[in-house]
């Protein structure tokens, strides 16, 4: 923003749904200047210069152009998780300099300068202590998507020490802070992704025991590399993908086994999503096997408990978060897209201004 008008604002808007079975392109998105960038304030108002932007798989789906009550609109900014600085304040809770973040709350508008009434200032959090090295990450691996993993894991997952943890996405905002959770509770843990440099990051950064490639693999030879790795089954799979890679991970799945579905990734784009085969079905019936999806916000009334474990063991160093930076309001649209084309290493965050 440094080099433009102060007084232009940019925002992102979205142009068109996308539709099931599409892929995002950058023409569903237009970046524009903001009319009526900078009005008075109004008593209880509070304006704030936004740091970093979130770019998350679950927004795709507020891109379909069904009518739901999460929907984004065709036209209208998007918006996700955020946080910024206050830059100017009419309410008497907030003063200039705060940092406010997200961490769940999902309406932060994609726009490099916001006004939140006091009623949505209040669903933010006031962050002043945190170092500035982890503010981004409040919207990403401390935030809702370390929310995600902790709970995914600890509640779902029921980790125990000895026992065999696979990982899909295993290198992404999730998938990494799951398969660090099974490795902090002693499991032995494999993570699937597509790319060397991300078998290599979950082994040398992560702790994980294994890393396999799912790219131009069928699922059978997914299946077989799987299985040298876990020669004695699978207890706990942490599904962030569907499709075939979870097919292959399913067919190890040992007796009372838990799988909690995170999310299903390679299905996003599909007209439906593809049932599971029968044999798996019927595999993980015989073996009393728990696969159940899960939200973050069942464990709304935890949330507290799972930032501090999070941020301790961060601080610690008994966890690492890693993030993938793009640069200026201009590639979220990029940012969002990259998510579908697995370039993301951690999560990803878009910074707009410092
Ligand atoms: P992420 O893993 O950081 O980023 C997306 C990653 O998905 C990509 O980097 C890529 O990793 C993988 N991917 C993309 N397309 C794929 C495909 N066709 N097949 C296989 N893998 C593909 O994203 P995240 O925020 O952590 O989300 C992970 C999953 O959790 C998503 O399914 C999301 O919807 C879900 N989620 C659920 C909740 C909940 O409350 N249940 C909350 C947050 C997120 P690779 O290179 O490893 O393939």
């Amino acid at each position: 923003m440094s080099n433009r008008n102060k007084k232009s604002i940019r925002e992102v808007v979205l142009t068109h749904y996308i539709g099931k079975g599409n892929e995002p392109t950058l023409d569903c998105f237009r970046v524009q200047d903001v009319r009526e960038p900078f009005r008075e304030l109004r008593e209880g108002e509070i304006r704030l210069k936004t740091k970093y932007l979130s770019v998350d798989p679950y927004m795709r789906g507020r891109m379909n152009g069904e009518k739901s009550f999460s929907s984004f609109e065709e036209g209208r900014t998007i918006c996700g998780a955020g946080c910024g600085k206050v830059i100017e304040s009419r309410n008497k809770d907030y003063k200039k300099g705060d940092i406010l973040t997200s961490h769940t709350d999902l309406c932060w508008p994609w726009r490099e300068v916001v006004i939140f009434s006091a009623e949505q200032a209040s669903n933010y959090f006031k962050i002043n202590e945190i170092p500035e090295g982890y503010v981004s990450h409040t919207i990403g691996q401390l935030g809702m998507p370390g929310l995600t993993a902790y709970f995914g894991m600890l509640d779902r997952g029921a980790p125990k020490e000895g026992e065999t943890l696979v990982v899909s996405g295993g290198a992404g905002a999730c998938g990494s802070i799951a398969g660090q959770i099974g490795r902090l509770k002693g499991c032995k843990v494999i993570g699937i992704s597509s790319s060397e440099k991300k078998l290599d990051h979950m082994v040398r950064c992560l702790g994980f025991d294994y890393a396999i490639s799912y790219k131009d693999k069928t699922e059978s030879q997914l299946y077989e590399e799987l299985q040298s790795k876990a020669p004695n089954g699978v207890d706990i799979y942490f599904d962030n993908v569907g499709g075939f890679i979870s097919n292959a991970v399913l067919r190890l799945m040992n007796k009372n086994g838990r799988v909690p579905i995170c999310g299903q990734i390679s299905q996003y784009h599909k007209e439906a999503v593809e049932p599971l085969p029968q044999d798996i079905e019927q595999h993980l019936k015989n073996n009393n096997v728990d696969r159940r999806w899960f939200m973050v916000y069942d464990y709304k009334d935890r949330f507290s408990e799972g930032y501090n474990q999070l941020y301790n063991w961060a601080k610690n160093g008994q966890m690492r978060v890693h993030q993938t930076e793009y640069e200026g309001i201009e590639n979220l649209p990029k940012a969002f897209i990259d998510l579908f084309q697995c370039k993301n290493i951690g999560k990803a965050v878009v910074r707009i201004d410092e």
